[in-house]
């Protein structure tokens, strides 16, 4: 399933970062998933992680870290931990020097994400169990930041905590879909905005979320 995944991604052309190639054959995604989803854990589907909330599809995933160009020794604040997935591929990334912050609003999950990443063996990711729609003051600035679940736009906070030439992603629209977003954050504070296409995320709870 792993090789069929590879094989679609090089043919359409979707995924040419080799190190993030290599980040994916290295994070075990059995790992992140419900022991019963286990035979799924390559399928390219969003699959269910409890809570209502999904571990995104690897597609999604993969095109997400590959606009975030990570760089070796990166801080990257992640908003929806989930199943700790994400931020498994972007701590490969990064390598020791860097940290990736991941908030997650739901406590059961920061558990299950606690647990997954323990299991997977890394230790640049530090959880943290918040409401991070409004990001994470203590640890910023920060050189990348996603956000892995819908916003109705993206929250004022999120940019002021991004470094100068600094790259945010994030899905943004209304529920039933949402157009991928990535900014680059200029030295003058302007913002390059650029379009992903469309996705469909769970829905970004607390102060600035839907929920
Ligand atoms: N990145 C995850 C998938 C995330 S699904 C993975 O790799 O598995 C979106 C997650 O965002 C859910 O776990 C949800 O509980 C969490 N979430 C929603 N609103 C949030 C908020 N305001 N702050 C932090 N986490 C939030």
């Amino acid at each position: 399933m792993k090789e069929h995944l590879l094989k679609y991604w090089k043919k359409t052309a979707l995924i040419k970062d080799k190190k993030l190639i290599e980040a994916f054959k290295k994070v075990n995604r059995e790992n992140f998933v419900l022991e019963e989803d286990k035979p799924k854990a390559y399928g390219d589907y969003p699959l269910n992680i409890g809570y209502e909330q999904t571990i995104s599809q690897p597609t999604t995933v993969m095109l997400m870290t590959q606009a975030l160009e990570l760089k070796e020794g990166n801080k990257v604040l992640e908003v929806g931990t989930g199943s700790g997935y994400q931020a498994a591929i972007i701590s490969e990334l990064i390598g020791n020097k860097g940290k990736v912050y991941t908030t997650e609003i739901v406590n059961e999950l920061v558990k299950l994400a606690t647990d997954n990443i323990k299991k997977a063996k890394i230790k640049n990711i530090e959880i943290i169990k918040k409401d991070g729609s409004s990001g994470l003051k203590k640890f910023a600035p920060y050189d990348r930041i996603i956000v892995t679940a819908a916003c109705p736009k993206i929250p004022d906070g999120l940019i002021e905590q991004l470094n100068s030439n600094g790259i945010l992603i994030a899905p943004v629209g209304p529920l039933y879909m949402q157009e991928m977003l990535k900014l680059i954050k200029k030295e003058d504070g302007s913002l390059e905005k650029t379009s992903l296409g469309h996705f469909i995320f769970v829905p970004l709870k607390g102060e600035n979320g839907y929920l």
